[in-house]
């Protein structure tokens, strides 16, 4: 093969390849080994509601703290998974533990919602909505409490078998979100055709020191457009006071970000639901519709 490929191709057997496609294997047998061990936890982090501060729902974020590697984040090891066939599992895992956990959490907050971010690989397995049903049934958690996390590109490289599933999920009841908005390549066509019921702006867009007046241009843009197609809008990574109050002058209606709440542990959760995250600001919103 070396030779047929020719000369150019002789970077294929450079040693430093050969020790990352071994740490990729070794990588493969320690997320399975991270499955059958219990060596993955799962933080929340709340989605607040900016005209009063409340936290209207959480989102579950996967925490990897392998005895080896140390913590690894989800960024590195999710592709790894969804290469190596792992992730329907481990995204089973996650489904059923916070839809348990925002179960309970729901005795003492009633209408706490639960976001979970879900893979492309998952989406597109044939039996997607039944698996995400039985966490939920397990959990005794109502389908209008969910809302998967889908991103742009995962939807766009498979526009049709996803359409479909998720219309399945719409159908009984799941809410689906658009996550990292602003990134990908979403056709205006596409969002209106897709059975959305929220929209995450990518943080892209807004944990900047300053934000300039095209940031926000862009921004307001995404919120208006939300607004017109009736679906939520949900800011991502808003993480200082100006940042918070532009996007509050925007309309928008909730926001994320380590300014209002880093994502905890849960034993932490219950203390963050109960507490605003932030005043109320007086006069802000009074004029404007939020999305
Ligand atoms: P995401 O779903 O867009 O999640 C938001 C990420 O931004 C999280 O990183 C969160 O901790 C971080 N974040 C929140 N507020 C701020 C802020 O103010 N500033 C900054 N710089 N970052 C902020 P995390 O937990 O490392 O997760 C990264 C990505 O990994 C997630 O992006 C999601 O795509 C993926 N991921 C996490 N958990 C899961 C999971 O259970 N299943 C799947 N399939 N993917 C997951
Ligand atoms: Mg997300
Ligand atoms: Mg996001
Ligand atoms: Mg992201």
């Amino acid at each position: 093969r070396a030779k047929k490929d020719g000369p150019s191709r002789v970077l294929l057997y450079q040693p430093y390849m050969h020790a990352e496609a071994l740490d990729r294997l070794s990588l493969r047998g320690d997320l399975q080994r991270a499955l059958r061990e219990g060596e993955f936890r799962l933080q929340y982090q709340p989605l607040v509601r900016l005209a009063d501060g409340d936290a209207a729902g959480v989102e579950a974020l996967i925490r990897w703290e392998s005895p080896t590697r140390g913590f690894v984040s989800p960024v590195d090891f999710i592709p790894i998974a969804e290469e190596f066939g792992l992730i329907v599992e481990i995204g089973q895992w996650v489904l059923e533990t916070s839809a348990v956990q925002v179960a309970r959490w729901r005795r003492d907050f009633p209408d706490l919602g639960l976001n979970v971010n879900v893979s492309g690989h998952q989406l597109v397995h044939p039996r997607f909505a039944d698996n995400v049903m039985r966490a939920l049934a397990i959990a005794g958690l109502p389908s209008s409490a969910v809302t998967l996390e889908l991103t742009e590109s995962v939807l766009m490289s498979e526009p049709d078998l996803g359409k479909a599933a998720l219309h399945q999920l719409r159908g009984l009841g799941v809410q689906l979100s658009i996550d990292d908005f602003g990134t990908g390549y979403s056709s205006l066509a596409y969002l209106r055709e897709l059975p959305v019921d929220e929209l995450k702006i990518d943080r892209a867009f807004i944990a900047r020191a300053e934000l300039t007046a095209e940031d926000l241009a862009l921004v307001r843009t995404i919120v208006e457009l939300a607004q017109i197609l009736g679906l939520r809008v949900v800011a991502e990574g808003i993480e200082n006071a100006a940042q918070l109050a532009a996007l509050r002058g925007l309309g928008c209606g909730y926001g994320q970000g380590y300014h209002l709440c880093r994502p905890v542990d849960p034993e932490a959760v219950p203390e963050q639901l109960a507490r605003a995250q932030v005043e109320s600001p007086v006069g802000v919103l009074d004029h404007r519709s939020t999305a």
